[in-house]
């Protein structure tokens, strides 16, 4: 069942999404040659509690997983493509990117969102990868209107990638989002038939977040049972927001 949320809901989802917001622009600052993503980490982290929040990722549990993610954030660098975790280790040079998603739960509602930045140096294919994955988030969120369905917005995301030559991830989907961090619908980034086809109605709160490989489509779980990877090896882009839709539109909460 999809959760259709009201004008007080949405406020509230708003104010998560903005902290949300707030996060992953210092994240986008943090970026350089150096850095690691435990710093990233645990300026996050810091973040998170100073604006009375709660983590939504730090103790999820993925059943898939077998235990609960230990991090605020996911980072996920190159060939990384979803649920790479933070570490000392992980220390950023020239040529890498790194998706960097985080949620928060704040007064009972959730916030999702995820961008991938370049550091430093990067290559031209590797610069309209983020492009083409941003630009498909984009026109997926144009299809938020109320009358359309959810097909409209899963292939708006499809095409755009799939036209540039790049492939869209099948393993992990965006979501409908609210007192829950995932709820109904899915929302792949691609027309799946298997699934319905709901009609987006005023109040539907969908995160839509393309994760496009430069390279094949699949993906496979390194032994740590989180983080997903490109089986190619080619590199990953990942981009996220939350909309809702409303009768001026859609509206997303993740950005001011
Ligand atoms: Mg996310
Ligand atoms: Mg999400």
């Amino acid at each position: 069942m999809i959760i259709r949320k009201s004008q007080a809901e949405l406020e509230k989802m708003r104010r998560a999404g903005l902290l949300v917001y707030q996060i992953l622009h210092r994240m986008k600052e943090m970026v350089q040659v150096g850095v690691t993503t435990l710093d990233l980490e645990m300026e996050a982290e810091r973040m998170i509690r100073e604006a009375g929040a709660k983590p939504a990722f730090k103790g999820y549990y993925s059943p898939a997983a077998g235990t609960k993610f230990p991090f605020v954030l996911c980072t996920s660098v190159n060939e990384e493509v979803v649920h790479g975790m933070p570490s000392a280790k992980r220390q950023l040079k020239s040529g890498d990117i790194v998706s960097i998603d985080t949620g928060v739960q704040l007064d009972g509602y959730y916030g999702d969102s995820a961008l991938t930045v370049a550091v430093g140096e990067v290559s031209d294919e590797v610069k309209r990868l983020l492009k083409v994955t941003e630009e498909s988030l984009e026109l997926g969120i144009r299809q938020m209107v109320a009358g359309n369905r959810l097909f409209d917005v899963c292939g708006a995301v499809e095409r755009h990638v799939t036209a540039n030559g790049f492939s869209v991830v099948r393993e992990f989907v965006g979501h409908g989002i609210g007192t829950s961090l995932h709820e109904e619908p899915q929302v792949p980034n691609y027309v799946d038939k298997r699934n319905e086809n709901p009609r987006l109605k005023e109040g539907i709160v969908l995160a839509i977040e393309p994760m496009v490989n430069a390279g094949r489509p699949d993906t496979k779980v390194l032994s740590d049972r989180w983080t997903a990877v490109t089986k190619d090896g080619s590199y990953a882009a990942h981009f996220e927001h939350v909309v809702a839709v409303t009768s001026n539109g859609p509206w997303v909460l993740t950005r001011p």
